[in-house]
Parts: C-alpha cells; sequence; structure tokens
C-alpha cells in the first residue's frame, strides 16, 4: 500500500477504538479555482498532503489547480477539510470540486509540470506587502538578504505592477532582466522553499538596486547607504522622491509645517488631505483612534491608506496643520514595501507625508525618467531603483462604517483580484465615469474592475486610461463584445468608446449603473429599488440626476423618485463654486423676490456674479436642471457659511459633514407624488436652514439637522417607493455614501424600516464602481440578444 511507503511509516492512529483494523482507502480529484498560481499553492498542497499522509500529485492547469489524493477516508477528510481553510496568504479560492475515483495506490506526493500550453484563467493577484517571514529576515544581521530593500517571497511582494504578459513567468514581468544567482535559483526551484517560484525573488547579489539623486541627476549614494541617507535628509526638511510599488510617492516630515507647506505649493495642492505613512501601528494610535476593524485594515495584506478620527489630545510631537486642514480624519497607512520599512526604521519622527508622486490632477508617476523630468520642481532628492513599474497603480483608501469595511479608491493591493459574480458573464468592456474613473472587463463569473485611473481630464490621464484597457485585456486575454459606456456624451471614456468601430456599444444611465453594480457585486437577481446619492450623472431626459429612487431589475431600470430638481446655474462651474447652488436653492425657494428676501445671504457673495446668475435664472439660460444630491450638500454648506469655492471634489459636502455635533432636531423635508414620480422636496430642510442660521444656530447643530432631515426625507420616500413596487430589497450607491454619517444613519434606518440594505463592499460607492455596472448590464443585453435571436 503506497501509505505504508517508507516515508510514512507511523502507524495508522485511529481514536476509535471500534474502527476497522485496516482503513478502507480512497482516491479523490479536486480541481480549484480562484486566485491559486504565483502565490505558493502546490508546496502548500504538497506540504498539507504530507501532513495528512496522503499520496498523490498537484499540478497548475490552464484554469487553475488540479490534485489527486490517496490514502485512508479519514486522513483525504481532513485533507479536503483543510485545504481551502489554510490556503497560503495570496490565494483565494473560489471553486473547490471533488469527485471520487476508484482506489489505486500511489507512491509519494509529486508537483506534476503544468498542463496545457497557457494558463488562460489563472488569475495575478494583487500586489502585497511584505511578509511576517520576510520581514525577519530584512532585520536579521545573519541573513543574506539584511536590509535588503527588494526583499520578496511567494507569500508576498509585486506583483500585478510588475507583469507585462501572462503566463506569469520571471521573463514575462519586468523582473527579466535580472538573472538570478545561484542561491537564489535554488530557492526559487525547491518545492518546499518558501520562494518556490516567486517570479520576482532577488538579493544583493542579483536583483535590483536602489541609488539617491539629487534634483540635477548627480548620484548621491548607492544601495544601503542611499536608505540611510534618506532618513537625514528628510529630517533636514527636504522633500524626497521615493519609488515605490505602483509609482512614485513624495515624501516630506509629517510634523513640520514649513515643509508641508512647501509641498503643496510645489504640487499645486491647496488643501486636500495628504496621507501619512506612520512607522508602526502604535505611532497610528498616539494619533488617531483605530477600532479593531480599522486595526485589520491598516496590517492587511492590501496595506489601503485608512481613513481614521485624529484624537483630540495626543501624545508625540505634534502633526504639521496643514496636512489635513479643517478635517478630523487623516488618511493613515503602515510600511508595505521592504524599502519603506527600512526608511520608516530610519524616521525619528516616525510619520512622513507620503502623497502620491505627481502634480495636481495628472496621473501618478512610475518611470524612472518620467519622475526626473515631471517631478523635478517639486522633489529636492529622488530614491530610484531599477525594477520597472509596467502598471501604475495608486495607494488604495478604505475606512470603517458600521464595523464594515469600506473602499473609497481601489488600487494597489485589490486590483486585479476579480469581483465574484454569481452567474456567468458574457465578455463585456465597461469603459466608466468622467471622475475617478475605473474600466471592466467581465468574463465567465469574474467582473475584473481595474485599479483607480483618475479623473478623465487631462491627455495623461485619457493615456493611462487606455493603457491599463491593452493591459487588462492582454493579461486576462479577454476579447470583449460589447462596450459598454455613460449616456454622458462629453465623456472621454464615452467618446473612447464611439470610436471602438469593430464592437457594438451599449450606453447605459449613470445611476443605473451605480445601482447595477451593487447588483452584480452582491450576487443579487431579480428587481431591487435602488438609491443612488451621487454628484451628477446623465439621466435619460437630459437633466442631471444625483438623488434617484430606482426600480432596477438587470437591464431596465425605472425612476420612480428623485429630489425635486433645481437648475444648476452656470452649469458645471457652479461644481467649483458652492454658493451658487445655494443661490439656486434661495432664487426656487422666491423666485422673483430672492434679492429682497434674502439680502443677507446674497450680500456674501461676488455682486456682480450674484445678479448675473440671478438674471440667468430667471430668464433660464445656461441653467440645467439638476436632482443631485451632492449639489443639495454644497448648496446647503454654502449657505452656512462653510465654503462659497472649493479646491477639490467634495471639499464643501465633506467640511459639512465634519462640522457635524452632536444635537437634537431635525429639518423636514416634503414627499409628493407629481406624474407618477416620488419627489424628495428638501426646499422646506433649506427654508428652515436659513431660519436656523439668521437666529445664530451653531454651524454643528445646523449640519446635524439637516443630515437627519436628509436621511429622514430619503427614508419616507424609499417606504413609499418600497408599498408601491412590493420590494424589501435597497441597493444603495453614489459618491454622497462616502458621507459617513449619513451612510451610517442611513443604512440603520432603512433596516429598523423593515429593508434589506445592500452596500458596496468590495469596490467603492463613488463612480469607481460605474464600470462594473455597466459591464453587468452590456453583459445581460448580450444574453437577452441572445435568446432572441438563436
Ligand atoms: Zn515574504
Ligand atoms: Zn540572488
Amino acid at each position: 500500500m503506497a501509505f505504508m511507503a517508507a516515508k510514512r511509516s507511523e502507524p495508522y492512529q485511529g481514536s476509535n477504538l471500534l474502527m476497522e483494523a485496516v482503513p478502507s482507502m480512497k482516491r479523490c480529484r479536486a480541481r480549484l479555482r480562484g486566485i491559486v498560481q504565483g502565490v505558493g499553492f502546490r508546496p502548500y498542497v504538497f506540504q498539507l498532503a504530507e501532513a495528512h499522509r496522503l499520496n498523490g500529485w498537484v499540478r497548475n492547469d490552464t484554469d487553475g489547480v488540479e490534485l489527486e489524493v490517496a490514502g485512508t477516508g479519514v486522513n483525504i477528510e481532513g485533507f479536503l477539510r483543510d485545504l481551502p481553510a489554510r490556503t497560503p496568504p495570496l490565494a483565494r479560492v473560489v471553486e473547490l470540486e471533488v469527485h471520487e475515483l476508484p482506489f489505486e495506490p500511489m507512491e509519494s506526493f509529486h508537483i506534476l509540470p503544468s498542463r496545457g500550453d497557457r494558463p488562460r484563467r489563472a488569475l495575478i493577484s494583487p500586489d502585497t506587502c511584505v511578509c511576517e517571514d520576510c520581514l525577519r529576515e530584512l532585520r536579521d544581521p545573519d541573513d543574506r538578504r539584511y536590509r535588503y530593500p527588494f526583499i520578496n517571497c511567494t507569500n508576498c511582494g509585486p506583483r500585478y505592477t510588475i507583469v507585462r504578459d501572462v503566463p506569469y513567468d520571471r521573463h514575462r514581468t519586468t523582473m527579466a532582466s535580472f538573472s538570478m544567482c545561484p542561491a537564489c535559483r535554488k530557492e526559487y526551484e525547491d518545492p518546499l522553499d518558501r520562494r518556490f517560484h516567486a517570479q520576482p525573488n532577488a538579493c544583493w547579489d542579483c536583483g535590483p538596486q536602489a541609488w539617491l539623486e539629487d534634483a540635477g541627476g548627480k548620484v548621491l549614494a548607492q544601495g544601503d547607504e542611499a536608505l540611510r541617507e534618506v532618513p537625514r535628509l528628510l529630517a533636514r526638511g527636504a522633500v524626497v522622491a521615493v519609488k515605490g510599488l505602483g509609482g512614485f510617492h513624495l515624501a516630506a516630515d509629517a510634523t513640520r509645517e514649513e515643509v508641508v507647506s512647501r509641498l503643496r505649493r510645489r504640487k499645486i495642492r491647496e488643501e486636500k488631505p495628504f496621507a501619512v505613512m506612520f512607522a508602526g501601528l502604535e505611532d497610528v494610535r498616539d494619533y488617531c483612534k483605530v477600532n479593531e476593524q480599522e486595526e485589520g485594515l491598516l496590517r492587511s495584506a492590501s496595506r489601503p491608506i485608512v481613513l481614521l478620527e485624529r484624537r483630540p489630545v495626543h501624545a508625540g510631537p505634534p502633526l504639521a496643520p496643514g496636512l489635513a486642514p479643517r478635517n478630523r480624519f487623516l488618511g493613515a497607512f503602515l510600511p508595505y514595501t521592504p524599502l519603506h520599512v527600512l526608511l520608516m526604521d530610519g524616521i525619528r519622527c516616525r510619520a512622513l507625508v507620503m502623497t502620491s508622486g505627481n502634480q495636481s490632477d495628472e496621473p501618478i508617476v512610475a518611470d524612472n525618467e518620467e519622475a526626473r523630468e515631471r517631478l523635478k520642481h517639486i522633489a529636492d532628492h529622488f530614491l530610484f531603483h531599477d525594477r520597472d513599474i509596467h502598471m501604475r497603480c495608486d495607494d488604495s483608501v478604505a475606512c470603517v462604517i458600521r464595523s464594515v469595511p469600506r473602499l473609497l479608491r481601489r488600487a494597489r493591493g485589490y486590483a486585479p483580484a476579480p469581483v465574484f459574480l454569481a452567474s456567468p458573464a458574457e465578455a463585456v468592456l465597461g469603459t466608466g465615469a468622467g471622475l475617478k474613473n475605473t474600466v471592466c472587463l467581465t468574463r465567465d463569473r469574474e467582473a475584473f474592475v481595474s485599479q483607480h485611473i483618475g479623473d478623465l481630464e487631462n491627455i495623461e490621464t485619457l493615456r493611462s486610461f487606455e493603457r491599463t484597457v491593452q493591459h487588462l485585456r492582454k493579461i486576462l486575454e479577454i476579447r470583449p463584445r460589447l462596450v459598454a459606456h455613460d449616456l454622458h456624451p462629453d465623456y472621454l471614456s464615452t467618446q473612447w468608446a464611439s470610436r471602438q468601430d469593430r464592437l457594438p456599444t451599449l450606453a447605459v444611465q449613470h445611476h443605473h449603473a451605480h445601482i447595477a453594480s451593487v447588483v452584480a457585486e452582491r450576487g443579487l437577481a431579480g428587481p431591487v429599488l435602488g438609491l443612488a446619492l451621487d454628484g451628477a450623472g446623465y439621466g435619460t431626459d437630459g437633466t442631471f440626476w444625483g438623488g434617484e429612487i430606482l426600480r432596477v431589475d438587470g437591464e431596465r431600470m425605472d425612476r420612480l423618485g428623485h429630489l425635486r430638481p433645481v437648475p444648476l446655474p452656470g452649469g458645471d462651474g457652479a461644481v467649483r463654486e458652492p454658493w451658487r447652488m445655494a443661490l439656486s436653492y434661495l432664487w426656487t425657494l422666491a423666485p422673483g423676490r430672492t434679492e429682497s428676501l434674502y439680502g443677507d445671504f446674497l450680500e456674501r457673495w461676488p455682486a456682480e456674479k450674484v445678479s448675473v446668475l440671478l438674471q440667468m435664472l430667471e430668464k433660464g439660460i445656461n441653467c440645467p436642471r439638476t436632482s443631485s444630491c451632492g449639489r443639495l450638500f454644497d448648496g446647503v454648506a454654502a449657505l452656512a457659511g462653510i465654503r462659497t469655492r472649493i479646491t477639490h471634489e467634495g471639499q464643501a459636502a465633506m467640511e459639512w459633514e465634519q462640522a457635524l455635533a452632536p444635537a437634537e432636531g431635525a429639518y423636514e423635508g416634503d414627499v409628493r407624488q407629481e406624474e407618477g414620480e416620488w419627489i424628495m422636496d428638501p426646499l422646506p430642510i433649506v427654508n428652515e436652514l436659513v431660519e436656523d442660521i439668521r437666529k445664530g444656530t451653531l454651524t454643528g447643530v445646523l449640519s446635524a439637522r439637516f443630515h437627519r432631515g436628509l436621511e429622514r426625507l430619503l427614508v419616507r420616500a424609499t417606504k413609499r417607493a418600497g408599498e408601491q413596487t412590493g420590494l424589501r430589497r435597497v441597493a444603495l450607491s453614489g459618491g454622497v455614501l462616502q458621507n459617513r454619517c449619513l451612510s451610517r444613519s442611513l443604512e440603520a434606518a432603512l433596516e429598523a424600516a423593515g429593508f434589506q440594505v445592500h452596500t458596496h463592499r468590495e469596490i467603492p460607492p463613488n463612480d469607481a464602481c460605474i464600470s462594473l455596472g455597466q459591464a453587468h448590464v452590456g453583459s445581460l443585453y448580450l444574453q437577452r440578444m441572445a435568446r432572441e435571436n438563436p
């Protein structure tokens, strides 16, 4: 019997004395799909089989991993129980199929060569933070990789950002130019080694190296000396461009205001918060409150930036006030590459600004030459290395609401892991929206949402968009049969779609896509109510939507209700000047009498512009109508004196939320039916707000009453829509849901009203989710076409 082979000489130890003396022998074949290649899966199976004293084999094939085990029934059971439960950290098993076969003895356990010429469906893992084992070696003076900034193994390191093509093999990554030394090669070829087939495997002798340059291109230090020099430069107040995993960061001492403000000036970034990298979790705790889920996120292998509430009183040197002006939250993260760890170990202040290496809204810089050119006016020094970044990838951003982690930007550490779908999808490309663009490719039960690409408003970002589409198509080997895009004719993503003349296209309304993305992500079937609370998206009636109650049933979307539309004076310009929305609401309250009734508000705004806009409002010139919830936030924030103009998207709304203080009361909106639609009218809310402002009510109280009033308005209207349709499931989506107060209370109130509430978990609620919704609707369209024209 194979199981009695010399290697496994221990006797079978059945705990039950009544068991047969000779255990029954079995043989099973299993196949696993998901992220199971390039993550140490075969050595894992090998070791697990050994531990359960089983013989057999394991191999990679085009779909994933296939294996066979033979041994006692009890041992096989134990093996199959552990198999999906104890997988390597980067693996993700989506499907496990097991068949029993007639018993045949097998000798020992083998890793067989891969089957199939191309692993077409092997999934590439996202980039992952340095693991504990590598960290130990990094800090061990006796280890051959002591202080080697590119240490990695099968359980950690770069993946997506270095892959040029599939199958995932070293010569198809940016590690191709480094040939392994004998010591590294030995690890790479040993199935029992932690670096078995670790494609980026490297060491001081054979791998990538780092060096330090000044802004003039002069090399100042190399190797370890460069890494020791950077903390000294930072301590002297320098801004250093540091090449990381998915692009360059601009690093600066987070405790020095003059340094932070210099960085702001050079980067042309007025007030948008900077993220801070802390040396360790305890340092984060010194400045921020961290609950269990937030700690889990901070320490997760994806290492996102986590938005945390700041402590009013804290230990340690104060952080620079200019890091996140007027913000009770701070984006904090922990070092995730060995290079970061070495840097942070040398930093006395324990906190560095680590912001994307770019100027204002351009894509993150990823290439050395590009960095020298584009960052030369921002950085004083450059810490380069020679491992190329093939796919740029920003840091991801997450937060915790109602104990559930939520993503606000999904990029490094998450992409290109797929969203797994409940039913098979057609091959469709979704081109996303205009802001916070992502693209999405679907195939079978997988939806691949790209990393955050950015705002498609300049040629650099459009190029990055095109590169990402091309790259994903290549590494996923998906040939889309349809391109799904937004309804907005002016979006660059829409125009790009219309130029793909070999492929049919489908326009999907913006908020339909929002709700469809929740449906796809959460695996819902059948009709749902959708509450889309958003900036603005092009509606089917040519107005700008964004406060919508929809009934979404796959491809079909019905608008059941919405916020009362108001004029958007001057169109898009209103977005940058929230006081225009304030004026719009005041005008809507009293057309023709705005000046006489609200002069006390109007006098706070630029007089000339006010009179021009009032005329435009009266005559209805350049005043498209909008039911956007985001614009409502802008308007009330401006009325309350929070902001008249903004420097980055959503700023007024965010500061309005931040101003909130515990307080009694709520403003009361109105819900009524007009021409078969539920109209959520916030004008009574605005009216009460105006009265409160005139009484000198504190801003925090105004904000609390507004938030509660809006929540109640939304819940009341959703209840009516629920009664009308008989639907009890509500999907929530849209950029306004980044507002934690509203998200938290709205979800709870809808649940209290008896609704099943579905929210995004794996992708952001903002426009980053649009591409998935488009692809989902596109796929349903193709499937219907196939049914109707067989
Ligand atoms: Zn490792
Ligand atoms: Zn080596």
